[in-house]
């Protein structure tokens, strides 16, 4: 039988609603063999995750989901079976965690100088202590009827060229494929359709993933269209890259991106799971 696989996902150790142990309950109750946890910039939710699956007997693969500068665009590089344990990685990772809790307070203020105030202090309360995400503001704002919605929250502000965006100061390609290759794991170029770039450009981060020596394209994403698993697939093709699967589900306030409901992979694709 064929396993029904899901990695990338968010848990309350990153920007997502449900703890590690629900959301891989959430992952067994949806048919799911084998979950990646794949937080932003931390992997402090791994160890309750690992300890569920157990419990409910599927496989959890310990992941990450590292924010890189890229030409200066943000894009993410998700890593797959690595060892959290690894001290690169945790030292890679707390650097960014650092300059997270600097944007975050800069946020604040840019968010205070056009009128709107305590936004810093509401996401680093709903952060509780672990990572403050863009995500935590966004709630902030649109609960406090600043935006509609999330969605809109982001347009209005915290996109680039809007008030309370930080132009991101993350790791390099280098450092993260370093990061992720010294914890022995696999990189993944995250939602590769979804980054506000030109197809030609798209080919040139893909290009540059390959030669320090990237692993995967997340061919199929909860943030893709059936067009962009398309054509995602043809460029893996093109560059010798494996294809990875991924929901990014963040939480079930979200209805439109569910854990474990993927399409499946285009045709001609190698799975990167494929000698695992
Ligand atoms: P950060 O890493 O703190 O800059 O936050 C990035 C996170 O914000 C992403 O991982 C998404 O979860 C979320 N996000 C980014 N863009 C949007 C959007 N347009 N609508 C909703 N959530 C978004
Ligand atoms: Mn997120
Ligand atoms: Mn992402
Ligand atoms: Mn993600």
């Amino acid at each position: 039988m064929t396993r029904r696989y899901d990695l990338h996902s968010h848990s309350l150790a990153s920007d997502g609603s449900l703890s590690p142990s629900e959301l891989v309950r959430m992952a067994a109750s949806n048919g799911v063999d084998v979950l990646a946890l794949t937080d932003h910039d931390d992997t402090g939710g791994i160890a309750q995750a690992s300890e569920a699956a157990q419990q409910v007997g599927i496989t959890l693969i310990p992941g990450i989901e590292i924010s890189v500068s890229w030409n200066r665009q943000t894009v993410h590089i998700v890593g797959l079976r690595i060892d959290p344990t690894s001290s690169p990685l945790q030292q890679g990772l707390a650097r960014l965690r650092e300059w997270r809790n600097w944007r975050a307070e800069e946020m604040g203020r840019r968010l205070a100088k056009h009128g709107i105030h305590g936004a810093y202090e509401a996401a680093a309360k709903m952060a509780q202590g672990r990572i403050i995400s863009r995500t935590h503001f966004a709630r902030f704002l649109a609960d406090n009827g600043h935006a509609r919605s999330v969605r809109d929250v982001f347009k209005s502000f915290l996109k680039p060229n809007k008030p309370g965006y930080v132009a991101g100061e993350w790791a390099s390609l280098e450092e993260a494929l370093g990061w992720i290759h010294g914890a022995g794991g696999q990189a993944v170029i995250a939602h590769p359709a979804r980054y506000a770039m030109t197809a030609t450009r798209r080919r040139k981060l893909v290009g540059e993933f390959v030669e320090l020596g990237g692993e995967g394209l997340e061919v199929v994403s909860g943030s893709h269209s059936r067009g962009d698993n398309f054509s995602m697939a043809q460029v893996a093709r093109h560059f010798g890259l494996k294809a990875s699967a991924g929901s990014d589900f963040h939480g079930p306030e979200n209805p439109w991106v569910m854990l474990g409901k993927l399409e499946p992979l285009p045709e001609g694709c190698v799975p990167i799971w494929a000698d695992w």
